[in-house]
């Protein structure tokens, strides 16, 4: 591998934590020396300014290197509009955590085209197209380090004052606070181990602090006790204002409040529409719906609205 297309910096900001969401932090030194999966463009396009969040994925077909039997996305299309929520749901396998890698430009597809903002992802320069994304993973990953570091790895520049005020827009900064050394306290597995509803916030805080114009929200599927719940909940509301988000949703909540849902199966998108619609014209979303969807302390109005 002569070619390394990210930096460890950017691996730490952002590519921890996508190897983190597909299981796999443990190949982070295998993926280092593996010959990368995209090529950076030869003359790269720059994004505009300001950026809009305009995403647009277009007869994207990919299969995994390991797999080249199976496309994991099969002529999927799918175009979500600036400050968009979209809600990703279907059964495992169906394709969702791959979207996530290629909007990431962590692979690319054999054919079809993935554009922001207009530009290709492909043509785009690969730190300026990172910087439009921010993603929560499901569990991430707290680094051995302060929590103020911890926040930073969202944004390296920023100053004290962008990481307390982050903390803050995601109901981070009152645990932070409470800390034997406050931010400056070290988390990770040796230090201070935080709690999932605390990780998922200081997550939140790092994506506050990158700003993106795109996020990209792969929900919890353990569910948290109800204050954490509720508190990750603000802190999720206050970053996705504003913003373009996808989401891999895996609670009733999550696909009520969402502008449009996509019903993935196979790779594709086989039924769009709002959850009221699907119940009624998607037979795999009603199943979904009725299975899947965990609504911790909400169990009668999920029981409620499947029913309908
Ligand atoms: P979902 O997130 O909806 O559960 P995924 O995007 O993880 O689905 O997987 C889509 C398909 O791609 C599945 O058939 C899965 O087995 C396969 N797949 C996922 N990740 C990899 C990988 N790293 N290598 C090979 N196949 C993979
Ligand atoms: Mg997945």
């Amino acid at each position: 591998a002569t070619t390394v297309a990210f930096s460890v910096g950017i691996i730490s900001e952002v590519y921890g934590e996508l190897l983190r969401a597909a299981g796999a932090t443990e190949r982070l030194i295998e993926l280092l020396e593996a010959e990368p999966a995209i090529k950076p463009p030869v003359r790269p396009v720059a994004l505009p300014e300001p950026a809009q969040g305009r995403l647009t994925m277009e007869s994207v077909t990919f299969r995994y290197p390991s797999r080249p039997d199976l496309p994991a996305l099969n002529d999927f299309t799918l175009s979500v509009e600036p400050g968009e929520t979209v809600a990703l749901v279907g059964p495992s396998g169906a394709g969702k955590s791959t979207v996530f890698q290629l909007l990431l430009r962590f692979y690319d597809p054999q054919s079809g085209r993935i554009l922001v903002d207009g530009v290709d992802i492909a043509e785009a320069e690969p730190e300026a197209l990172r910087r439009r994304f921010a993603l929560v993973p499901q569990d991430p990953v707290i680094f051995g380090a302060s929590g103020s570091e911890n926040i930073r790895y969202g944004r390296p520049d920023a100053d004290d004052a962008a990481v307390v005020a982050a903390a803050k827009d995601a109901v981070a900064h009152d645990f932070l606070e409470s800390l034997p050394q406050g931010y400056e306290t070290f988390l990770g597995e040796k230090g201070t181990r935080l709690s999932g509803g605390q990780r998922q916030r200081l997550s939140i805080a790092r994506a506050v602090l990158r700003d993106p114009s795109i996020l990209l929200l792969d929900e919890a599927t353990s569910a948290l006790d109800s204050e954490n719940e509720r508190l990750v909940q603000i802190g999720l509301e206050r970053l996705m204002t504003g913003r373009t988000t996808l989401i891999i949703a895996h609670r009733l909540a999550t696909v009520v409040n969402a502008d449009r849902i996509a019903v993935m199966d196979q790779g594709r998108i086989v039924a769009t529409g709002t959850h009221a619609e699907l119940i009624d014209s998607s037979p795999l979303y009603a199943r979904l719906a009725e299975l899947q969807f965990s609504q911790p302390g909400m169990a009668s109005v999920s029981a409620r609205t499947v029913n309908e």
